[in-house]
């Protein structure tokens, strides 16, 4: 709103102009104007923001201005990210905003096989963006050397820190040249990621950009106090209306989505499910089907939906409450996509209480009650004890399985608690409790 600034302004080059014309951008957004500027000065920044501020273009225009032609090519920028999904929407943007550039770039993540992935790489590109775990193994492996990288960025770094990706993002900073540009984002500050960013960044400009009121504001939300016994079919009856065209539904946890997924289908509301547990190529087909409208529900966990930039999403409904309240800020955030507007419905069982009083608390709001047939008068009003998901063991493993879809195979992983829940578990945030 403050932010006057044009594209004009920020003395881009023309390829770029073309681009952002291209992609119909006129203004940039605030976390743009605040960085572009700095970062074409060859400064580093630390930025606080999360997906859907604009944030991949204020760093990916100003590295594809700064990067120069060389031949062969080697890997001058180098972007990190903690999952998949996000690694794959940072190379299309960088196919998007550098394409009347010659700059070639390439995408690796894990759960899928090498071979290709190698076979680019030995081709030679300028521009990697990576998940942690796959860049560290074909590092090991001397298929991948960071020698020559100029630009570094990590994204979404407190993803990182909860999925346990720490050390390896540590040893692959061990392996970057000293002298070189380096980003940091991260959507939330602690202790632990400003310690991080210290020991990548050197006088970084802060730029801070706090999304969540403003999202928060457009978004349209509703309570639907509920039994547990009730919720789907309150589900149900909700997603036969027909303004609710496009509807991301979140579950706690990975068998939770696999279970209303089936349960939708076998209804006639064509749903799918995206969480740790599915194949790259699954998780990938779910989501195009999703955008192009073929699915009109997709029932996913919170890591899965991390950073996924769907326009278009008419609904989020949480299915069941997050336990941290930040979680519910970026789920309904999935909704409001670049100005858009957006409805968010949450469901509240009388255990989730204490959940959405957490949540009421972080946005500063009471969120509106919907009058439903399937209302629950022992939900709403629930206190104490009732508030809370009671038994120990059953909130033990809980707490680890909401975040179901954390990296496969991490030392971090292998806690005592893993046994309990198959593969996936993030270790806790140390911060928060
Ligand atoms: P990001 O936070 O980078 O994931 O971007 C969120 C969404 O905003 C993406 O769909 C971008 O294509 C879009 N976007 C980024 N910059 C602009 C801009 N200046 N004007 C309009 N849309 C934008």
């Amino acid at each position: 709103m403050e932010n006057k600034i044009s594209f004009k302004d920020l003395n881009l080059i023309p390829p770029l102009e073309r681009a952002l014309t291209k992609q119909k951008y006129t203004v940039p957004t605030p976390i743009q104007s605040k960085s572009i500027p700095g970062l074409l000065q060859g400064e580093d920044l630390i930025g606080i923001a999360q997906t859907g501020t604009g944030k991949t273009a204020a760093f990916i225009l100003p590295i594809l201005q700064r990067m120069r032609e060389k031949y062969p090519r080697k890997i001058k920028t180098l972007v990190i990210t903690p999952t998949r999904e996000l690694a794959a929407q940072i190379g299309e943007s960088f196919s998007a905003y550098g394409e009347f550039l010659k700059f070639k770039h390439t995408v690796i993540f894990g759960g899928v096989g090498q071979g290709k992935q190698v076979r680019v790489l030995s081709s030679g590109v300028d521009i990697l963006v990576a998940t942690p775990g796959r860049l560290l193994d074909l590092m090991n492996q001397g298929i991948i050397n960071l020698k020559d990288v100029e630009f570094f960025v990590l994204d979404e770094a407190d993803r990182m820190l909860d999925m346990g990706f720490i050390n390896d993002v540590k040893k692959i900073i061990s392996k970057l040249p000293l002298k070189r540009q380096s980003l940091f984002f991260s959507a939330t500050m602690s202790p632990e990621i400003n310690k991080l960013a210290k020991t990548l960044l050197k006088n970084p400009i802060h730029v801070e950009v706090t999304p969540q009121a403003t999202t928060v504001e457009r978004i349209k939300q509703c309570i639907f106090f509920v039994d547990p016994s009730a919720k789907e079919k309150l589900l149900f009856e909700l997603l036969k209306q027909e303004h609710l065209t496009s509807v991301l539904v979140f579950t706690r946890t990975k068998h939770k989505a696999n279970k209303l997924a089936s349960f939708l289908s076998k209804n006639n509301i064509s749903a799918d499910a995206i969480h740790g547990n599915k194949s790259q190529n699954a998780r990938t087909k779910a989501i195009s089907d999703f955008k192009t409208g073929k699915t009109k529900v997709l029932v996913a966990t919170d890591i899965a939906a991390r950073g996924i930039d769907i326009e278009n999403i008419s609904h989020v409904i949480n299915f069941e409450l997050p336990n941290e309240p930040e979680s519910y800020v970026h789920r309904i955030g999935r909704t409001a996509r670049a100005g858009a507007d957006g409805t968010a419905y949450s469901f509240c069982a009388a255990e989730e209480r204490n959940y959405l009083r957490d949540i009421e608390r972080l946005i500063k709001q009471k969120i509106e009650v919907n009058n439903h047939t399937f209302h629950s008068e022992i939900a709403q009003n629930a206190v104490g004890a009732a508030a809370k998901p009671a038994p120990k063991n059953k909130r033990q493993f809980s707490r680890n399985a909401k975040y179901g879809d954390g990296p496969k195979n991490t030392q971090k992983n292998k806690k005592p608690f893993s046994k309990n829940v198959k593969s996936g578990n993030r270790p806790k945030r140390s911060f928060r409790r």
